[in-house]
């Protein structure tokens, strides 16, 4: 039999595949399984434009069939198969995609949505197999063809028996070598992990011959071996469920599935647009912070999804640094996805679908803050550190998503309070928005400098933490009014009585021109306050820098 040649430019993008498209070797599964949940929904698309074809769910299925003493595994579909000139046709030349030729020639409305598009999918089987052989028979046809090819250098096609329509796929896996066992891909915990991560959203169930231990009949102690078909994938995304249908038990259930976290979420959120950009997400804000979350080692990023087929893990572009504590995924039919699918072809959609998920998440912390305060203290516990840093390092860019989800401790309230309650409690008078820094609480409370303020009845935020004076330093103002320290040297308070003041600095100009001496180098000037009240003395700073960000400045490493 003749032996055919894959085309020139073909054989280099065989090589190019299996060698460095994909990253990793285990998405083949995902790739066949996607090209056999194609040629179902062919068959269901033509059932729909042809009377005299009826789509019986029941009959459509894919079968993974492992086989460990012949080191085969199998891919089955009851799709609309081949017939000889496509599996020429599509198999035979790389970078030829017979589903992106269907979805053209039928003019695929919405909803339709096959997977294929780049015609290289099918190849990625050559990352784990000496010998892919494809047998077929399409749909409407009386003859069956096999295709067998050992990779680069070329295909043979002939007649062979398969009396149902549909495509088997038989992968001869490679040789074990040192670096790679794969023998592993014909064990079932192996398969099914591995359906579950990629295609567990595929439309159509995927099954499988698993062994289990189950009790022997009649018995409690003895247990057998039992092999049974079962479905694997989920099928039904709850993404894709109404969200009336769903329960708050639905979606922790999912949580603890996808291992988002261990503990309960504290809130979910679950998005179904369907504008200009189409796409399905649920998020989670956690309870508790995840251990490695304030280290270097922590990954942000929402799992990405296109049509139900999982392409990226840990998509870091889906958040912004301030929000990287929520956890969860996205699923598109919008994204165009490179060769791979690894990798997105531009980032245009995903940047529409990051903004509009941070709002969202932005509206639904709001609303916590205003319809469950305890909640979102805890939430604040745990994450608002992490808001404050997102004030400062995006240099007060997202100050209008982040500024009204900031709560502060209050000397007056002795609670945590917005900058939005501290506005609009501020008497007419007063022109700033007063804070104080230190180590803790109780400290603050002593600071000599905070006493003038209290006295006017005003309310001072407390500021614990180092980002805090950083943070404000790059909103300046909210709502018109400007942050200040009572640290600093003109508070802003008017004092009617600056003839004493002024009298007192003259009087005692010999004593401060001593204490300046003594404390030469180490202060700029020695001055009459007028804010002290019981206490003799304190410190004042001039300028952008306080005292307690020097602190951390020099804290720093260089
Ligand atoms: P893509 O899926 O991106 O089109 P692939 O390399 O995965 O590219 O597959 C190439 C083509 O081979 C598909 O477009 C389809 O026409 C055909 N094909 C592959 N697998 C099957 C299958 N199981 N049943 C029917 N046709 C298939
Ligand atoms: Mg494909």
């Amino acid at each position: 039999m003749e032996k055919k040649q894959f085309k020139a430019e073909s054989k280099r993008l065989l090589d190019m595949m299996i060698h460095s498209v994909y990253s990793n070797r285990e998405i083949f599964l995902r790739e066949l399984i996607s090209n056999a949940s194609d040629a179902i929904d062919k068959i269901y698309y033509k059932a729909l434009t042809d009377e005299s074809l009826t789509f019986d769910k029941d009959r459509y299925y894919i079968k993974i069939i492992p086989n460990k003493e012949n080191r085969t595994l199998t891919v089955l579909d009851t799709g609309i198969g081949m017939t000889e000139e496509e599996l020429e046709h599509n198999l035979g030349t790389i970078a030829k995609s017979g589903s992106l030729a269907f979805k053209q020639q039928n003019e695929m409305k919405d909803g339709h949505d096959i997977i294929g598009q780049f015609g290289v999918g099918f190849y990625s089987a050559f990352m784990v197999a000496d010998e892919v052989t494809v047998r077929s028979k399409a749909l409407g046809s009386g003859k069956a063809f096999e295709w067998v090819s050992q990779g680069a250098d070329g295909y043979t096609i002939k007649p062979c028996d398969k009396t149902d329509v549909g495509t088997e796929i038989i992968l001869k896996l490679k040789e074990n070598t040192e670096d790679e066992n794969f023998d592993d891909y014909l064990e079932e915990h192996r398969l099914k992990a591995i359906i579950k991560k990629y295609s567990d959203f595929i439309r159509y169930p995927i099954k499988m011959t698993v062994t289990e231990m189950k009790p022997k009949e009649g018995s409690d102690n003895e247990f057998e071996e039992v092999k049974e078909e079962q479905v694997i994938n989920s099928m039904v995304p709850i993404w894709r469920k109404n969200k009336s249908e769903l329960k708050q038990e639905d979606y922790e259930n999912f949580y603890r599935e996808k291992r988002y976290g261990f503990d309960k979420p504290l809130k979910h959120i679950h998005i179904q647009v369907d504008g200009t950009i189409r796409y399905n997400a649920i998020l989670f804000i956690p309870e508790t912070i995840p251990f490695d979350y304030y280290t270097k080692e922590y990954e942000k990023g929402l799992e990405l999804y296109s049509n139900g087929v999982l392409i990226m893990e840990k998509c870091p572009d889906l958040l912004p640094d301030y929000f990287s504590f929520v956890k969860g995924m996205v699923d598109s039919e919008d994204l165009s996805l490179n060769i791979s699918r690894e990798m997105l072809q531009q980032d245009r959609q995903l940047k529409v679908i990051a903004k509009n998920i941070k709002n969202k998440i932005k509206k639904e912390l709001e609303n916590l803050l205003k319809h469950d305060r305890a909640k979102y203290e805890t939430f604040y516990r745990s994450f608002g550190r992490q808001l404050k840093f997102g004030v400062y390092n995006e240099f007060g860019q997202d100050k209008d998503v982040l500024q009204d989800l900031l709560m502060f401790y209050s000397s007056k309230e002795k609670k945590w309070v917005t900058l939005d309650e501290y506005v609009s409690r501020m008497p007419e008078d007063q022109q700033y928005i007063y804070y104080a820094t230190g180590e803790t609480h109780e400290r603050i409370d002593k600071l000599p400098q905070t006493e003038l303020i209290a006295e006017k009845g005003y309310e001072i935020l407390y500021f614990t933490e180092d980002v805090d004076e950083f943070a404000i330093k790059m909103l300046k103002s909210y709502k018109d009014k400007e942050f200040k320290s009572v640290a600093s040297g003109d508070l802003g308070i008017e004092e009617d009585d600056n003839e004493t003041a002024e009298t007192e600095a003259k009087e005692n100009k010999a004593l401060f021109d001593y204490m300046k001496e003594v404390l030469s180098g180490k202060v700029k000037d020695v001055r009459a306050s007028k804010r002290l009240k019981t206490h003799p003395v304190c410190f004042s700073t001039e300028g952008e820098v306080s005292i307690e960000m020097e602190k951390v400045l020099n804290a720093m490493p260089n």
